[in-house]
């Protein structure tokens, strides 16, 4: 079977291309690099760079199926630059779906996000609750699932969502763990947190996210449902100070730590969701996957693999 991954040269789509060719799938990896790196990109995988921006970005090539994991991961650049967002997640996930439709690809996995629910009223958060979402961000992924849907029902290109909890672990170069090795790397004595330090939010580590990811995919070819949409995060969360502290832990040091709360009810950014934990029951159900680590233990091992893997 043929497997295109879009950004395969990323965070999670990296990972999930490495155990795909240890499967022995035959992969493609369509990546333009602009936060991707082309040594995350295992060499028993294809490797084209190009622009999913680019209407013809698909031309010449065929897949079984295709992981769309390309996209512009900071949540925080959607409020700043909303068009960058609908760019980059909005039209490049039409451009993905119009080339499935066009070159005959049978299913189509989404990585979504668990910021389709904003300011979620129920906890843990089940996957019929409204999107809401209050970031651009958000509602591209929220944009990007109905137009997937859709195109299942009119067109027959099957789609699976995926809407994860955050994903951390080696490679990852963006996100508030990533951010606070660097801002520790620059001033060790001293530690920024955006927000009041309260958030708190579910943390899943890349392996379990991937483990999941083809457990659920493998799951979905199964049934003969058009489309479907499944969180995937931790039975638990943990607070941006906890993650601070693992941060903090993993370089060996004890800064001071300096609140930076952005809004009157102390978050990060504007558009920062403050609480957020996924109900799971839904995947666990369906595929018997469940999350070995929880949060914090989560956190604490992303944080040491991290420091190892950057050169301090
Ligand atoms: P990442 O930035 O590491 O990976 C994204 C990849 O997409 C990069 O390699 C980048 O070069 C590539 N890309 C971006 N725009 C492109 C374009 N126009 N054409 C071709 N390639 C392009 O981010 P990640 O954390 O690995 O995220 C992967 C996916 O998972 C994204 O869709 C993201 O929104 C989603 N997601 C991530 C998290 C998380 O916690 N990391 C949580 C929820 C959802």
């Amino acid at each position: 079977m043929r497997v295109l991954v879009t950004g395969g040269a990323g965070f999670i789509g990296s990972h999930l291309v490495d155990r795909l060719v240890e499967e022995g799938y035959e992969v493609v990896v369509v990546d333009n690099l602009s936060t991707g790196r082309k040594e995350n990109v295992n060499p028993r995988a294809e490797f084209i760079r190009r622009d999913l921006k680019e209407p013809g970005w698909g031309a010449g090539l065929r897949a079984d199926v295709v992981f769309h994991f390309a996209a512009n991961p900071e949540v925080r650049v959607s409020t700043t630059e909303p068009r960058v967002h609908f760019e980059e997640n909005m039209v490049a996930t039409f451009n993905v779906l119009e080339w499935a439709r066009a070159s005959g690809v049978r299913t189509v996995v989404f990585a979504s996000s668990s910021t389709v629910y904003g300011d979620a009223r129920v906890m843990p958060t089940p996957e019929d609750h409204p999107l809401e979402p209050i970031s651009v961000y958000g509602a591209a992924k929220a944009a990007g699932e109905t137009m997937c849907a859709a195109y299942a029902r009119l067109y027959g290109v099957r789609c699976l969502a995926l809407r994860y909890a955050n994903v951390v672990g080696p490679r990852m170069r963006h996100g508030a763990l990533y951010d606070f090795l660097m801002k520790l790397r620059k001033r060790p004595e001293e530690l920024e947190v955006l927000g009041d330090g309260t958030q708190r939010k579910s943390y899943l580590h890349v392996e379990e996210a991937v483990e999941a990811t083809l457990r659920a995919w493998r799951k979905f070819e199964e049934t003969g449902e058009p489309y479907l949409a499944l969180n995937v995060g931790n039975f638990d969360a943990a607070s941006v100070l906890d993650l601070a502290r693992a941060a903090a832990e993993a370089m060996g040091l004890s800064p001071q730590i300096k609140l930076r709360p952005a809004t009157s009810d102390g978050r990060g950014w504007p558009g920062d969701v403050k609480y957020m934990l996924l109900s799971i029951r839904r995947i666990v159900e369906l595929t018997g996957w469940r999350p070995r680590l929880n949060s914090l233990e989560t956190a604490k091992r992303a944080a040491a693999e991290l420091v190892k893997e950057l050169t301090w």
